[in-house]
């Protein structure tokens, strides 16, 4: 029997995994620069985190893989991090303990059900940011410029900056009026999902890609209108300070986000590079300024993003991005003979010690196979096993840039291989630069 794997999951290996760990190195090192730690939260949780009441959108609604555990708990896989990570600051009481704001920064698995195609998966990464207790401007524009950043450190060229402000609550609260009243000459004409968000959360229609080219959604008056003098100011300085740093932006009146608790200022990263079609937004984030009093917590303003890893890989891919991911083995070790593979892996060993990435061959082949197998892993250097260096206590050691060759007493390998591996890695120091 042959099981296949799950439609809309993906197996990571070779060169596309070197490439994962890549910009996941990355991402870790640009957050780590603006003083983000890392937390971890359970893959699962309790349904009614994610599940609140009020919420309308199609993450929540439709797309969660639920199911009841042993217990006859109903717990869910989560499809976002943001809830899990308010959860247990909330819980641990993080905001009492931490220096304020709280910063943390993730990377792991969501699951949503969604429908498979290209850049949407039903298992998918995020790295994402949570900024909480502090509300501030500088703080959202600092974020903005975080994901920037990465994208831009990355080599990615085609991609713009779409910003929008949802309001406070009270704006939120106009906005919602005022669609309620717009929308109820015209809702039995919209789809059965928009007459649900259209009790649930009217702001949602505006969102809906069944309805997106429905008169009355494109006429729709923007939430612009209704901003408060507050939000109003708060979004201008936020754009002051995106300006400051340098970002280029766009407004987009049109932008909502995927999820409902978003207040204040939202943004999304969009890949501009035709290849990437109709997925094409690399980062979504903004403010959260409710969510976590909704959760139970204290009133804590927050603000956060969340990167998609496999849609950025796509549009490394799409943009011709080569990532430097190569690691070249140091030594290969060849022992001729199957006798001679315990006298290898000894070596082998002794060099790891030192430091060294080193492998070797467990087949016993002839010299010229082994030899293809040094070049195929790149190996700088090889450590033959022949029959007279085994007698000698001895191994016979060839640079393969060079083609230096020398036979040495076992005892002074490290010696040997140090000398040469010093002088190759000062010879490509300038080039390696920026790697370390
Ligand atoms: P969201 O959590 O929906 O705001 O999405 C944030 C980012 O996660 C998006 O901009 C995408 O890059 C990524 N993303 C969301 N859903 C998926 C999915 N089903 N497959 C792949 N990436 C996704």
């Amino acid at each position: 029997m042959q099981v296949q794997k799950v439609k809309g999951t993906k197996d990571l290996y070779g060169q596309e995994m070197l490439d994962w760990q890549y910009v996941e190195e990355l991402l870790r090192s640009v957050a780590e620069l603006y003083n983000y730690t890392e937390m971890r939260t359970p893959i699962f949780e309790k349904t009614e985190l994610f599940k609140r009441e009020q919420d309308s959108s199609d993450v929540v609604n439709k797309e969660m893989y639920t199911f009841t555990d042993q217990g006859g708990r109903s717990l869910t896989l989560r499809p976002e991090i943001t809830a899990g990570i308010v959860r247990s600051v909330i819980e641990n009481k993080l905001y009492a303990s931490e220096e304020l704001p709280l910063k943390y920064y993730y990377l792991g698995s969501n699951f949503r059900s969604e429908r498979p195609q290209k850049g949407r998966y039903r298992i998918f990464n995020q790295f994402g940011i949570e900024t909480i207790g502090s509300k501030n401007p500088i703080l959202d524009a600092e974020g903005v410029a975080l994901a920037y950043t990465a994208l831009a450190v990355l080599g990615l060229k085609h991609f713009k900056l779409v910003i929008n402000s949802l309001g406070d609550k009270k704006s939120r609260q106009l906005y919602r009026e005022k669609l309620t009243e717009y929308f109820k000459p015209v809702i039995s004409e919209l789809c059965p999902d928009c007459q649900r968000r259209y009790t649930q959360n009217p702001l949602r229609i505006l969102d809906c890609k069944v309805d997106q080219h429905h008169p009355a959604v494109i006429n729709a008056p923007m939430v612009s209108t209704v901003l408060t003098a507050e939000s109003q100011a708060y979004f201008t300085e936020f754009q002051a300070v995106l300006k400051l740093l340098g970002i280029p932006y766009t407004v987009d009146d049109r932008l909502v986000r995927g999820l409902d608790y978003y207040t204040e200022v939202v943004f999304e990263l969009i890949s501009t590079h035709p290849e990437m079609g109709a997925q094409a937004a690399l980062v979504g984030g903004g403010r959260y300024d409710q969510l976590i009093a909704d959760l139970g917590g204290p009133d804590l303003e927050s603000f956060g993003f969340a990167l998609g890893l496999e849609r950025l890989l796509l549009a490394l891919n799409a943009e011709e991005i080569v990532l430097e991911t190569n690691e070249p083995l140091d030594v290969y070790f060849m022992p001729l003979a199957a006798e001679y593979q315990k006298q290898a892996v000894a070596l082998a060993t002794i060099c790891r010690a030192a430091g060294w990435r080193c492998d070797l061959d467990y087949f016993a082949r002839s010299l010229k196979a082994q030899f293809k197998s040094a070049s195929r892993m790149q190996a700088s250097i090889v450590a033959i096993l022949g029959e007279d260096e085994i007698q000698a206590s001895q191994v016979t050691l060839k640079h393969l840039a060079s083609g230096e060759q020398v036979t040495v007493a076992m005892n002074e390998i490290v010696d040997q291989i140090e000398d040469w591996l010093a002088h190759d890695h000062a010879g490509c120091a300038v080039d390696h630069q920026h790697e370390h």
